[in-house]
């Protein structure tokens, strides 16, 4: 049997750059792929948190392609073969069955901006072509790849991991010192020993294809320009039924997915799909032109999956292996980079069992954030007397995160990545998403969402950046001036703060 020191199985982008940082370390590792690229695949709306780590790696490793990958404006300069797509932030509307989305309902719209302009904004990924350029980064670096080569088993022997390997001339067994399972979930966890974790308060159910020939909403329903246009985000439409998430590409396809409650009944997810838009008239005026690509409407769920351990001996898996539980806030590319950071830092550096230790605890607590704030999403999306402040917690999290990072406030080395995503193990996070869930749930009426909005800006208040709540149109921009009015909650006075601003993505004073 040949052995290598790690296998990682699956190469969406996690598996293929965490592959990459091992081989750069002077290692052998194979990477195995069942499917050959390009490749469909979901997951492309990327974050803020997601641009910090792609810039850290790129800057350890001296990977320029990573650092490309964190802004729109450098992908196009850098990148230009791939597709991408122009995310200026997250927008969101509640819409109402039979009803029409109003221009003058200002109540049912809100626009959070990540960036101040289109040159540092966030992308959204077209996956077949970013995780096919990181499959040949990953060979230019020494990685050995397979593709159709599908793992369909595991075992320890002695001292290495046995990985059985069906490809198209029949199998083959590899010995490996050590084993990611980057395969996104799946049987593979469960034979290495990752066992099944708690169960999730909430399920989905997923109908979803890339269109052609969709209406800007913005321009459907005649919507007064805000911070940036609406559909340049992670548009979010709050339904009844779920939610969609519609991510336009630059060609002007669109990505969207409808996220339900309860499983379909039709058969056919084109009907699901169809019947529910028809509940909403604006959305369905949108969507009127339609036209799905490729293979058309899918179906998947439910969605939810957690296992109980991300590591163990000789083996460990990546976040997207570890658990899952919804696309509401795009936290799977950011998580997943953490990841590979972690993972890279802990099968490279001295004391691997403890870093492994590390990383399983945290990945345990981010999961629970994640799927508290997603449990209290699906609660709160009828009523955005609720659902809005929720949006606060989070974005109150993970802003107050980046800004101390882009300023320089905490070292902005590999130590970041050994932060907890989603405030995990920072007080008063740890609680909080759990909390308002269960607030959400007990609200019933108008007093209650109120109280809720309170409880919420008082919790945000020592984070709050940004102005969350602050602004009676729900259209919140990135305004510097908002940021120097909150320059003690950062622990600086006014001309530090000043200072330090030039630090920001194409922020200037
Ligand atoms: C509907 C949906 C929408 C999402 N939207 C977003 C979003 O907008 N933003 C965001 O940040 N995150 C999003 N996510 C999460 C995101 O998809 C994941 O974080 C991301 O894809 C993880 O990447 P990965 O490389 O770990 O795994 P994947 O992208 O899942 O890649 C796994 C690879 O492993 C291969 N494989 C599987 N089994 C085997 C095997 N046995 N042997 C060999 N190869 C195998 C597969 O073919 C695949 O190529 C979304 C997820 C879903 C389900």
């Amino acid at each position: 049997m040949s052995s290598v020191d790690l296998v990682v199985v699956g190469s969406g982008f996690a598996g293929s750059i965490l592959a990459r940082l091992v081989a750069l370390s002077g290692r052998q590792v194979l990477l195995l792929e069942r499917d050959t690229h390009p490749r469909f695949a979901l997951g492309e709306s990327s974050t803020p948190l997601a641009a910090l780590c792609l810039e850290r790696l790129a800057g350890r490793h001296g990977q320029e392609d990573l650092a490309a990958l964190a802004s729109y404006g450098r992908w196009r300069q850098a990148l230009p073969a791939l597709r991408c797509g122009l995310k200026r932030g997250f927008t969101f509307y509640r819409q109402r069955p039979d009803v029409s989305f109003s221009s003058s309902d200002s109540e049912s719209r809100l626009l959070v901006a990540a960036s101040p302009d289109d040159e540092v904004a966030d992308c959204h990924w077209m996956r077949a072509d970013v995780d096919k350029a990181l499959v040949d980064r990953a060979i230019d670096a020494g990685v050995h790849f397979k593709d159709r080569a599908e793992v369909i088993g595991i075992d320890r022997r002695a001292s290495l991991m046995a990985v059985d390997v069906q490809t198209p001339k029949g199998r083959e067994t590899i010995g490996a010192r050590f084993v990611v399972d980057g395969t996104g979930g799946g049987p593979l966890a469960q034979v290495l020993g990752a066992g099944r974790g708690p169960s999730l308060p909430f399920s989905s159910h997923l109908i979803y294809a890339h269109l052609d020939g969709v209406a800007e909403f913005q321009a459907a329903a005649a919507l007064p320009d805000g911070p940036y246009p609406d559909d340049q985000a992670a548009v979010h439409h709050l339904l009844d039924e779920g939610w969609i998430y519609a991510l336009r590409f630059d060609s002007g396809r669109l990505s969207a997915g409808l996220l339900l409650e309860n499983a379909p009944t039709s058969t056919s997810p084109e009907d699901t799909w169809r019947a529910t838009l028809s509940r909403y008239p604006t959305l369905s005026a949108a969507f009127a032109r339609a036209r799905p690509y490729g293979p058309g409407f899918r179906a998947a769920g439910p969605l939810q999956r957690r296992r109980q351990y991300a590591a163990g001996p000789g083996w460990a898996l990546l976040p997207h292996s570890y658990a899952f539980f919804d696309p509401f806030f795009s936290t799977g590319l950011a998580w997943s980079l953490l990841g590979v950071e972690r993972l890279a830092d802990a099968l490279c550096g001295p004391e691997r069992e403890t870093a492994l230790g590390r990383y399983a605890a945290l990945l345990a607590d981010e999961a629970d954030q994640q799927a508290a704030l997603i449990a209290a999403a699906y609660s709160a999306r009828r009523d955005m007397a609720l659902f809005r402040p929720l949006t606060f917690l989070y974005f109150a999290c993970v802003s107050y995160a980046e800004m101390r990072l882009r300023l320089g406030l905490v070292p902005n080395d590999n130590a970041a990545a050994w932060r907890g995503f989603l405030g995990a193990g920072q007080p008063p996070w740890p609680s909080v998403f759990a909390e308002a869930r269960t607030r959400i749930e007990h609200a019933r009426d108008a007093a209650d969402a109120a109280s809720f909005k309170k409880w919420v800006q008082a919790v945000i208040d020592p984070y709050n950046l940004i102005g969350l709540g602050e602004d009676p149109s729900h259209l919140y921009g990135v305004h510097l001036d908002r940021l120097r009015a909150s320059h003690a909650r950062l622990g600086l006075s006014p001309a530090e703060l000043k200072a330090r601003l030039p630090r920001l993505r194409g922020g200037q004073p």
